[in-house]
């Protein structure tokens, strides 16, 4: 297995969603708009960090989360330490890398983490 990763085309694959996901989040806003006047709550009071209180109640955790994934695997390529597991720091998966740019973890450490223990 090649070690090489095309770090400009995985750049570029992550600037591509990173817009997909902020032009989801003003949809989101401006849908959010309409049904605020309808009385929908405001949930933003509960958000548990600065991260999540700059998006409006209407953007989905999820989509919340990996657009912070997106911005930290971006800030990887600018420093780099990209393709590195951040937190055994050993180089992650190449498959795994072409099928989540964005992954933080090589597989064992997510697995880790899917199981709490990281
Ligand atoms: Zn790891």
């Amino acid at each position: 297995m090649a070690p090489t990763i095309d770090l400009e085309a995985t750049r570029r694959q992550l600037a591509t969603k990173r817009e997909e996901l902020l032009e989801g989040v003003s949809r989101a806003r401006e849908m959010g708009a309409v049904e605020g006047e309808a009385g929908v709550p405001d949930i933003a009071d509960r958000a548990t960090n600065a991260f999540q209180r700059e998006f409006s109640f209407s953007v989905s955790e999820n989509e919340a989360r990996m657009l912070k994934l997106i911005e930290e695997a971006i800030k990887r390529l600018e420093n780099g330490t990209y393709g590195h597991c951040t937190h055994c720091d050993e180089p992650i998966e190449q498959p795994r890398l072409q099928a989540i740019p964005w992954a933080r973890y090589c597989i064992s450490c997510q697995e880790m983490q899917d199981r709490g223990e990281i």
